[in-house]
C-alpha cells in the first residue's frame, strides 16, 4: 500500500491544512487525558519547522451537527499552546467563511486551531459544500487523525480530494499505525499470537477471520469466551452468551482448523451471581460454571496458560478485555495480560480503548512496542479493510 509520506510533501512556507484525531476527554472543561495530544506533536512540529501557516482540524465527542459549549475544542487549543510553544488562534465561524482570511492575518508564532467539526452536520455526511470551505486557500492537506481514518466525514475524505494527490500526505502517527499494523497483517514473526476479549463475538470476527492466516494461537477472554465455551458444549451458567452467534464461531473453528491455528479458551474463571462492581467474586476451578453464577473474569490458570504462550510469542496482537475490568473485583485477568505483553521480548501491539486503559492501569504501557491510538481504525484495518481515510492518501 503506497500512500504519500510527510516527508514527500514540500511544506516550506506553504498554508496546511491539518486533520488531527484531538478528541480528549474533558470533565468540567478539564481535560483528563491529553495524550491524543500529544501524540499529535511529531507530525506538528515537523509541519512548524517549515511553515507558520497551519490549521488544525478535529471532532470533539457527538454533538451530532449542533454547537454544544461542553464540546468545545477551546481546552484543546490552550493545552496546544502550552505544549507547543505558539499561540493559536481559535476560529468558531468557519463554516460559512473560508479560514483563508484568518490565515493571511497570522502572525509567525501563530497558528490556527478550527471549532468542533461535528458542531457542523455537513462534517458526517462529508458534504462537499462544507469540505469546501474547510479546504479553501490552503496549498496542502495533512490527515494524522488515524483513529478517524475508517470514517468517510467530510475532514477525512471530501476534503482531501480537494487537494492535488501530490498535495496531500500521511501525518507520521498514521504512517507509523499503517506500517505496524500492515506488518502484523502480512509477515507477523512466528510464534504469532492473537488475543482477543471484550464483549461481542460479532464485533471482532472479521479481524480474527483475517488474522488466522498468520496466527499460530488464537486466545480468547472476556464475554466472548462463553460463547465459544458454549459452542463446545460447555455449561457456562449465567454468563453472557451470544446464543444467535454459534455459527461464526464454527466459522473461526473451521478456519482454525485449516491453517493449524490453535485456538485457547479460559480453563477456569473468576465469576459472581450477578453483573455488579460489589458483587463477591467466587473462584470456578473448571471450563464450566454452575447455573447462578456468571464468568466475569479468567480465572488464575487461564492467567498463567496465556502468559506462558505470551512469553514465547514473536508478535502479540491484543484486542479487548479479559473480564470486566471496570470492577476492581474482576480486573485481574486483563491487568495480568497486560503485565504478560509487558514482559514478552517479542513485538507487542495494543489496540482497543479498554486493553488500552488496562495497559495504562497496570503501569506498563511503555513497555508496549506499539499501542494504536484508535480501536475502531485499527480493528477494521486489520480485517483487510480499505480504510476512507487511507484510499485518499494512496498516490
Ligand atoms: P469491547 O468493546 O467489545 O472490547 O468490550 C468491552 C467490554 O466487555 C467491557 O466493558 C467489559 O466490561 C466487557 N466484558 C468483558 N468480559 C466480560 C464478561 N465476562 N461478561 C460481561 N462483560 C464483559
Amino acid at each position: 500500500m503506497e500512500f504519500r509520506k510527510l516527508n514527500e510533501l514540500d511544506l516550506t512556507n506553504k498554508k496546511v491544512l491539518v486533520r488531527l484525531d484531538l478528541n480528549v476527554p474533558i470533565k468540567k472543561g478539564k481535560i483528563t487525558d491529553d495524550t491524543r495530544i500529544t501524540a499529535a506533536l511529531p507530525t506538528l512540529k515537523y509541519i512548524l519547522e517549515r511553515t507558520h501557516q497551519v490549521a488544525l482540524m478535529s471532532h470533539l465527542g457527538r454533538p451530532d451537527g449542533e454547537v454544544m459549549p461542553e464540546y468545545s475544542l477551546e481546552p484543546v487549543g490552550v493545552r496546544l499552546a502550552e505544549l507547543l510553544g505558539v499561540e493559536v488562534a481559535f476560529v468558531r465561524d468557519y463554516s460559512e467563511e473560508p479560514a483563508e482570511h484568518v490565515l493571511n492575518r497570522l502572525d509567525k508564532n501563530q497558528i490556527i486551531l478550527f471549532e468542533n467539526l461535528r458542531f457542523h452536520p455537513g462534517e458526517t455526511k462529508n458534504n462537499l459544500d462544507f469540505a469546501r470551505t474547510l479546504a479553501q486557500g490552503f496549498d496542502c492537506y495533512v490527515n494524522d487523525a488515524f483513529g478517524t481514518l475508517h470514517r468517510a466525514h467530510a475532514s477525512v475524505a471530501a476534503v482531501a480530494e480537494l487537494f492535488p494527490n501530490e498535495k496531500r500526505a500521511a501525518g507520521l502517527l498514521v504512517d507509523r499505525e499503517i506500517s505496524v499494523l500492515s506488518t502484523i497483517q502480512k509477515k507477523p514473526q512466528a510464534p504469532f499470537t492473537v488475543i482477543m476479549g471484550g464483549a461481542k463475538v460479532s464485533d471482532k470476527i472479521g479481524v480474527v477471520l483475517n488474522l488466522l492466516n498468520h496466527a499460530n494461537y488464537l486466545l480468547i477472554g472476556g464475554a466472548m469466551a462463553y460463547t465459544f465455551l458454549k459452542y463446545q458444549g460447555i455449561d457456562v451458567g449465567d454468563s453472557k452468551v451470544e446464543s444467535d452467534k454459534m455459527d461464526l464461531v464454527a466459522s473461526i473453528y473451521r478456519n482454525a482448523e485449516a491453517r493449524r491455528v490453535e485456538i485457547i479458551l479460559p480453563e477456569d474463571h473468576i465469576a459472581a451471581e450477578k453483573f455488579d462492581a460489589n458483587a463477591t467474586p467466587v473462584a470456578v476451578d473448571s471450563k464450566s460454571i454452575p447455573r447462578g453464577l456468571m464468568g466475569l473474569d479468567i480465572g488464575p490458570k487461564t492467567i498463567k496458560r496465556f502468559s506462558d504462550i505470551i512469553a514465547l510469542s514473536k508478535t502479540v496482537l491484543w484486542n479487548g478485555p479479559m473480564g470486566v475490568f471496570e470492577f476492581d473485583s474482576f480486573a485481574k485477568g486483563t491487568l495480568k495480560v497486560a503485565e504478560a505483553m509487558a514482559k514478552c521480548p517479542g513485538f507487542t501491539v495494543i489496540g482497543g480503548g479498554d486493553s488500552v486503559a488496562a495497559a495504562n492501569k497496570a503501569g506498563v504501557a511503555a513497555k508496549i512496542d506499539h499501542i494504536s491510538t484508535g480501536g475502531g481504525a485499527s480493528l477494521e484495518f486489520l480485517e483487510g479493510q480499505m480504510l476512507p481515510g487511507v484510499k485518499v492518501l494512496l498516490k
